[in-house]
């Protein structure tokens, strides 16, 4: 667990060069090593939902899941950084400066198995509501590993799309068939566990590309993702009926779908290695531009997405109480 002192990543405090911000990755639901099952850490849930800034505020959850080693620590460590600096001209400007954050490491073995979570929360007002809303970013490692069972896997991908308000599916290359079937197996344990079955359970996903290389087809981006997601969801005549219910299911569930196609990083972030700690320098132009248009698409106050759960706004502090039902249905 995440939450002792020793094992924390921390950002030091620091206000040099526009960035403001401190914290440390918390493991609040873990994978066991044995026996397929999970644990939830409640102390360190609610070190983060019952913190000052959290526990009485409607909170928006931005959830980054997909298989180990496809860059979502990466990711979420750009989220970090945009986050922590308050002028938006600024946040890449420092090209010198190595990510920190969530771990992220090369290499194939998963270095954590549950969720984790930010421990800094970040206020934002709504601007069209004027709502002051607690922003907390959360990382989903070890859904889709071969080191864990499928009730496992499950059960992490269903936590996350039921806690979150946007679930990021963070996938290599394309969109296969097996990864909108996964989805559709995740979310259908979730469904079930959450018992809504009458209406759209979850509310924003975003399939995010990585490494995409299809330009011909698709353009880059947010327009690209949108054509691209169209025809891969496409539900028409004379399709297998197995393929069309995938669809619907993945419809059906989420409130609003999107995708956006990244461009590859270039060889030193897809190699990695010990000389490589993440500085802009050393990553493609093309993917630094596209950083730049993907996070306010995602972390914009005009584009948050409020948790709601069954049409309800929800606060920090109700979260915790949704975290343990949720958990002990898994459990059960
Ligand atoms: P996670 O397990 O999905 O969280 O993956 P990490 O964020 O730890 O990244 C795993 C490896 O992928 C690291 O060596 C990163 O440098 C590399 N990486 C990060 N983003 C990308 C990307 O967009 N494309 C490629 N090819 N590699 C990436």
């Amino acid at each position: 667990m995440a939450t002792n002192a020793d094992d924390r990543v921390e950002i030091a405090r620091t206000e040099e060069g526009g960035r403001k911000g401190g914290g440390y990755a918390v493991q609040i639901v873990e994978g066991e090593e044995t026996g397929g099952g999970f644990k939830l850490n409640l102390e360190a849930l609610k070190q983060v939902l019952l913190h000052p800034d959290v526990v009485n505020r409607p909170v928006v959850i931005v959830s980054v899941a997909g298989a180990f080693r496809k860059g979502k620590s990466f990711l979420l460590d750009f989220m970090l950084r945009y986050l922590q600096h308050s002028d938006e001209s600024e946040w890449l400007s420092n090209k010198e400066e190595s990510l920190v954050g969530f771990s992220w490491k090369s290499g194939s073995r998963p270095d954590t198995n549950g969720i984790l979570m930010w421990s800094e929360p970040f206020v934002r007002t709504i601007p069209h509501t004027g709502e002051e809303i607690a922003l907390l970013l959360m990382d989903t490692q070890g859904a889709f590993d071969t080191r864990s069972t499928v009730k496992q896997n499950a059960t992490i991908f269903a936590l996350s799309t039921m806690l979150s308000s946007i679930q990021i599916y963070n996938l290599m290359s394309q969109i296969q068939e097996n990864d909108l079937q996964h989805l559709q197996l995740f979310t259908e344990y979730a469904r079930l566990a959450s018992d809504y079955l009458s209406e759209k359970p979850f509310q924003s996903l975003m399939f995010l590309v990585r490494d995409w290389y299809h330009l011909g087809d698709n353009k880059y981006g947010d327009s690209g993702g949108g054509e691209y997601l169209q025809s891969v969801l496409e539900v028409h005549y004379g399709q297998q009926e197995e393929l069309s219910v995938t669809r619907k299911h993945i419809y059906f569930c989420f409130d609003d779908i999107r995708c956006y196609l990244m461009p590859h990083p270039g060889m030193k972030v897809a190699v990695g290695g010990k000389e490589f700690s993440g500085q802009l320098k050393h990553i493609d132009e093309d993917f630094v531009d596209h950083l730049k248009q993907l996070m306010p698409t995602i972390l914009d106050p005009v584009n948050l997405v409020v948790k709601k759960i069954s049409g309800n706004v929800i606060t920090g502090k109700k979260l915790v109480h949704y975290v343990e039902s949720y958990v002990k249905i898994f459990q059960a």
